[in-house]
């Protein structure tokens, strides 16, 4: 028997870690049980840090600790998901397609940056939903230091004022100055269709956020949209125009396409609706999870969002319930009772808060030091030793903070 993962993101590492556990304990082996995983490359790229510098080296390897585990990796990006004949069909790197049948089917292609269909966005927009992305963008910023000095050079727009647009923002201009030099005048604006930055994060953190942007010296435009990109700027909803050699573009996520090839019930944002033990309703053997899905993490119906956070402790349901339903054991109710928010806000700090109602708990250097911390450590893999990363996954441990 089989069961197939799709996706080496935070989910999907967590789905095979925790299937793996749950085959362990019932002293199953991996000869009548395979665990395989498939995805365009061994790594898990790590997603929250790619708006920092040097965004090559924020990916890290994944076979080691797949194999400590007895997970199969298999190279391959999948096109087509038939849930009628339960087979995947996917293309391998070297151009060849291949149908992988199987058992229990766990979808954890996570998600992507939404790009609507605006003039110039896809030639000259920026951002960092992915490794290239954040290589093109800090390729760029590098490249900038050989251009004439002019206003337009040293000013970046960001549109979208939410979670990343903040990040990025106060991030940039100590970005900046270190490749244009110190006294170099940059001028960093958010430009944010709603009446707040950080508008999504409620109105606990705000007063801190605009401490932010005042402290970085970063400008907002509000009920204001980008409405056409072209190399040298923007032209925004009130009709100015913002002179910019970089514009970034951080204006929500989108499920990755495979899931809209599941027949089933999909939100807005193309997230596949499961129930409480993150199966698909009405599609035999088909688990979802992560940013692919949209999961209630409580008995009142909170959602669960599309987070780093999330997505670790749902892939471990995920993996152990499509396991046991393999196995004929009973399926866990995926909950996640805490909730936490660690901003980046550059060179003013962080900002941390607790509950859905994002309580600050603390600011400046001690959420600094617990972002450094959350980004660096806690959301990399487990270490590939075998008791060590089965442990790691246990549904019942994994981050609750
Ligand atoms: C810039 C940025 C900052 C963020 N900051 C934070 C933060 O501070 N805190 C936080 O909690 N969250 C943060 N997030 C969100 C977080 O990164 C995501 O919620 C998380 O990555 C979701 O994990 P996932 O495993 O569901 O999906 P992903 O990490 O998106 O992984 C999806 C995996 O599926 C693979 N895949 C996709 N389609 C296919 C296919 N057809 N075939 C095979 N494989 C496929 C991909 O290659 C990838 O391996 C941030 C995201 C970004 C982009």
């Amino acid at each position: 028997m089989r069961l197939l993962i799709i996706g080496a993101g935070f989910a999907g590492m967590y789905a095979a870690l925790s299937a793996a556990r749950l085959r362990d304990i019932e002293g199953v082996s991996p000869d009548r049980f395979q665990i395989a995983l498939v995805a365009p490359v061994p790594t898990l790229t790590v997603r929250p840090r790619l708006y920092e510098p040097r965004p090559e080296t924020l990916t890290a390897p994944l076979l080691d600790v797949l194999d400590a585990v007895d997970v199969d990796y298999v190279q391959g990006h999948a096109e087509r998901v038939d849930t009628t004949a339960n087979e995947v069909e996917i293309m391998t790197r070297d151009g060849r397609r291949r149908t992988l049948a199987y058992d229990r089917l766990v979808l954890a292609t996570g998600s992507r940056l939404f790009r609507p269909d605006i003039p110039g966005l896809a030639a000259h927009g920026f951002s960092v939903d992915t490794v290239d992305d954040a290589i093109a963008l800090d390729r760029h910023l590098h490249g900038l230091g050989a251009r004439p000095a002019t206003r337009a050079r040293n000013t970046v727009v960001v549109a979208g004022g939410g979670f990343t647009g903040i990040e990025v923002a106060t991030e940039m201009p100590a970005r900046l100055r270190a490749i244009l030099g110190a006294t170099a005048d940059i001028r960093v604006i958010i430009v944010e269709r709603s009446d707040a930055i950080g508008h999504d994060l409620g109105p606990g953190p705000r007063p801190i956020i605009e401490e932010a942007l005042d402290k970085t010296g970063v400008e907002a435009r509000l009920t204001t949209g980008v409405t056409a990109l072209d190399a040298a700027g923007v032209m925004l909803s009130n009709g100015e125009r913002i002179e910019a050699e970089t514009v970034f573009w951080a204006a929500g996520m989108r499920a990755a396409p495979l899931t809209a090839q599941i027949p089933a019930e999909r939100d807005n944002f193309g997230r596949l609706v499961v129930g409480r033990d993150l199966r698909v309703p009405g599609v035999s053997n088909v688990f979802a999870t992560g940013d692919a899905a949209k999961a209630a993490c409580d008995d009142a119906g909170t959602i669960a969002l599309m987070s780093c956070q999330h997505a670790t402790r749902m892939g471990a349901f995920a993996g152990n319930n499509a396991a046991a339903d393999l196995l004929g054991l009973p399926t866990m109710t995926y909950h996640q009772k805490a909730y936490v928010t660690c901003l980046d806000l550059g060179s003013a700090g962080a900002l941390f808060t607790r509950g859905w109602d994002r309580k600050v708990a603390f600011v400046g250097a001690e959420a600094k030091k617990m972002k450094q911390d959350i980004n660096t450590i806690w959301i990399y893999p487990p270490k590939a030793e075998r008791a060590a990363a089965l442990a790691s996954a246990d549904p019942a441990r994994v981050t609750d903070l």
